[in-house]
C-alpha cells in the first residue's frame, strides 16, 4: 500500500539529507511505527508520503513514493486527499469548523459525494469512534483525547485507504492517549485501513505495530522489521 524505493529528501539550504536510503513496504492493512530521536527525519517520512514533502516544504526528493500506486511526487496533496488523511500532533490546528458534526463533515465537502452519503459517513464515524454523543458539541469544549478522535473522524469520512499520524498523542496526557490508540487499532482491525504512525511513547503502541522503522539519524539509513527485532537493536 505504501512504498518508499531508495528515497532521500534534501531541504533547501541544509548541510545534507534530511532522510537518506529509505527503502520501505507497508503493506495493505499494517500498522507500521515510525520511531527515532528529534530530528532524525520522522516528519519528513510522513510528509513523503501524505505529499506535503516536497510540494509544500520546498527541498528535493530522490527515489520514488508510491501510495495505492500513486507517486506522491507528481499527485498534489489535494488529489492525494482521497487516498491519504493526514492528522498531526495538535488537534486544534486541524480544526476549521464550530461542532463535532460540522466538522466531520467538512472534510467530504470537497470530494462531491451527495448529501445522503455525507450524512451516512457521518453517522458511521461519529459511531466508529464513539462520539454520537458529542456531536453538537463546540469542539473547543472537548477533552484532548475527544479531539484527537474528532480529528481523526473528519479525515476517515473521505475513506482513505492510508492514514497518517504525526506524535498524534504527544498533546494528550495518557488517559486520552490510550484512547486515541484504542481507536487506531480498531480502524486497523475492522477497516483494514493502513496506518503510518510517528510516535515516542513507544511503551504504549509498540504492542499494536505490525511493523517499525527506526530511524537513527546522522544521515544514516533507517532499520525496518517486526517490532521485536528492531526493538531489540
Ligand atoms: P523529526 O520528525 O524526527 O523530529 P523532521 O523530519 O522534522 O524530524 O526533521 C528532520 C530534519 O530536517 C531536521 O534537521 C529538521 O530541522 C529539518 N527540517 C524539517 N522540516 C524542514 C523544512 N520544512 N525545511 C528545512 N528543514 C527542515
Ligand atoms: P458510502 O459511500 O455509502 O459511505 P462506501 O461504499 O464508501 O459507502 O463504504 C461503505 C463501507 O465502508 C461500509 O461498510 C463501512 O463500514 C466502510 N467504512 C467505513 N469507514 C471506512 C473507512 N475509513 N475506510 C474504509 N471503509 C470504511
Amino acid at each position: 500500500m505504501i512504498r518508499f524505493e531508495q528515497v532521500s529528501v534534501t531541504y533547501d539550504g541544509a548541510s545534507g539529507p534530511a532522510v537518506a536510503g529509505v527503502d520501505l513496504t507497508v503493506p495493505e492493512g499494517e500498522l507500521c511505527l515510525v520511531v527515532g530521536p528529534s530530528g532524525t527525519g520522522k516528519s519528513t517520512l510522513l510528509g513523503a508520503v501524505s505529499g506535503l514533502v516536497p510540494h509544500f516544504t520546498g527541498g528535493v526528493l530522490t527515489g520514488r513514493v508510491t501510495v495505492a500506486g500513486h507517486d506522491t511526487r507528481t499527485h498534489r496533496p489535494r488529489e492525494l486527499a482521497h487516498v491519504v488523511g493526514t492528522v498531526g500532533q495538535d488537534p486544534l490546528a486541524h480544526f476549521v469548523t464550530d461542532t463535532v458534526e460540522d466538522e466531520l463533515a467538512y472534510g467530504m465537502e470537497s470530494i462531491g459525494l451527495a448529501p445522503d452519503v455525507m450524512r451516512r459517513r457521518v453517522e458511521e464515524t461519529l459511531d466508529l469512534l464513539g462520539l454520537a454523543d458529542l456531536r453538537d458539541r463546540p469542539i473547543g469544549t472537548l477533552s484532548g483525547g475527544q479531539q484527537q478522535r474528532v480529528a481523526i473522524g473528519s479525515v476517515l469520512t473521505v475513506h482513505p485507504r492510508v492514514l497518517v499520524l504525526d506524535e498524534p498523542t504527544s498533546a494528550l496526557d495518557p488517559a486520552a492517549a490510550e484512547e486515541v490508540l484504542a481507536v487506531l487499532q480498531r480502524l486497523v482491525h475492522d477497516l483494514g485501513t493502513t496506518v503510518l504512525m510517528a510516535e515516542h511513547r513507544l511503551e504504549r503502541v509498540v504492542q499494536y505495530a505490525d511493523q517499525v522503522v527506526l530511524l537513527p539519524g546522522g544521515g544514516a539509513a533507517p532499520v525496518s522489521g517486526p517490532p521485536a527485532e528492531v526493538m531489540a537493536l
